[in-house]
């Protein structure tokens, strides 16, 4: 997924079999309050399929060792796994070079780790960071935490009423003294795909560092970090069919290079004495105490599924599903849909007139739909909109029509109990 404007166009969306994919996932296979479970909450997390589960076993049951220290063949069969998920996650972002790859435990440590360890200790109070409106909580407070440690300000750019980035008021608050852009690649309670390589462009003009927030993105369509030309690009495997507790951080190596280490411990020093100590190599330096070694051959295992069926396969499918539920919703009425930017990746978030967002999803999930109610981690986005919390239908590659249809019926249980 780069950006909207210059996408390459969206092959068709019948380029892989759903329901052999569905197959895939052995938590579908359920019902929930009698009813076939119908899943509508990957934008929280998704689900994993049975070879992301088997490859977490499998290391436990046959290969387990701490990685990087040992001599013996279990160790060694461990930091084999462990690095060559690191090559799987390299090329699965294109970025140039192994180092710049640094599991983190997810999109949220990955932005603390660039706000601590590059912008905090290059920003002074004269300094700007520019985020966005549409922000989720992970890609605000890390800044906030730095302005109030450097007295740098934060400035934020105003959104459209249809969840697009107002870009004329972005370019205005470009100047000298702006340092960091931090966007979202993708929001995640309004789905509105951002304009990423315009806005990259735009920041590097006046010489500011880029940060990508991709945890709504990687998921969802081809992420080639090189062709952004971005600086940071954070995401979480979670959200991308790995297991829980990992995620990944890519840096430029340069930049990577002139950041502070941002935990201390085992595996990111090259040298200890009580005087002073040394630091290790890319990536290692930012990678203190045991990893999260099953959690990297998770993630290894999920992107190798996502990239066999295609990534740019995957966004076209979700786009179809969007554009049916899009339809769908606003054919009933009384649904107001919060997010109807011309570019958007798989996100549904809406308010039911006269209903609050927390009564829709506890009716959805009487009918077995999950869909997520509340302020997605972006409370300044849902007072930009004057709601408290919006419903959230969002998708994923094992999502369908039949899925939609009963978001739709759960939807008309919403209106028929409280029409009366
Ligand atoms: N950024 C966005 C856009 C998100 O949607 C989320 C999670 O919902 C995050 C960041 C934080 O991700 P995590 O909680 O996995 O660190």
């Amino acid at each position: 997924m780069s950006q909207a404007p210059d996408a390459a166009p969206r092959p068709t969306a019948n380029m892989f079999d759903v329901e052999a994919v569905r197959a895939e996932f052995p938590i579908l296979a359920q019902e929930v309050n009698g009813r076939p479970l119908v899943y509508l909450d990957n934008g929280a997390t998704s689900q994993k399929p049975r070879r992301v589960i088997d490859a977490i076993r499998r290391y436990y049951e046959s290969d387990n060792a701490n990685v990087h220290r040992g001599l013996h063949a279990l160790s060694g069969r461990a930091t084999d796994a462990f690095e060559g998920a690191r090559d799987t996650v390299r090329a699965f972002l294109n970025a140039a070079d192994r180092r710049e790859i640094v599991f983190v435990r997810g999109a949220t440590e990955g932005l603390n780790l660039v706000a601590q360890g590059w912008v905090r200790p290059r920003l002074g109070p004269d300094d700007e960071i520019v985020v966005t409106t549409m922000e989720h909580h992970s890609n605000i407070v890390p800044w906030q935490l730095v302005c109030r440690q450097t007295g740098a300000r934060l400035r934020v750019v105003p959104i459209h009423d249809d969840g697009t980035l107002d870009m004329e008021a972005f370019a205005g608050l470009l100047n000298e003294r702006t340092k960091v852009v931090a966007v979202a690649h993708v929001s995640n309670a309004l789905g509105t795909i951002n304009p990423v390589r315009e806005i990259i462009a735009m920041a590097h003009d006046v010489g500011a560092v880029t940060v990508l927030d991709g945890a709504q993105a990687a998921p969802h369509g081809a992420v080639d970090v090189q062709a952004l030309d971005c600086d940071f690009y954070v995401f979480s495997s979670h959200k991308c069919y790995g297991p829980s507790g990992m995620g990944v951080l890519w840096g430029r190596a340069e930049r990577l290079d002139e950041a502070e280490p941002y935990q201390g411990g085992g595996d990111m020093i090259r040298t200890v004495s009580f005087e002073e100590s040394t630091w290790n190599d890319l990536p290692y330096k930012f990678e203190a105490g045991t990893p999260n070694i099953a959690g990297a051959i998770g993630l290894g295992a999920a992107i190798e599924f996502v990239t066999a069926l295609g990534m740019d396969a995957i966004a076209a499918y979700e786009h179809e599903v969007l554009e049916y539920a899009t339809e769908a919703l606003g054919e009933m009425g009384g649904i107001r849909i919060i997010g109807t930017a011309p570019e958007k990746a798989g996100i549904v978030s809406f308010v039911v007139d006269g209903v609050h967002p927390h009564d829709v999803g506890t009716i959805a999930d009487q009918n077995g739909v999950a869909i997520r109610a509340g302020h997605h981690c972006a409370m300044p986005l849902m007072r930009r909109y004057r709601v408290p919390a919006t419903s959230r239908a969002s998708l994923a590659l094992y999502n369908t029509r039949a899925d939609i249809d009963a978001l739709v019926a759960g939807l008309h249980k919403v209106k028929e109990i409280f029409d009366r």
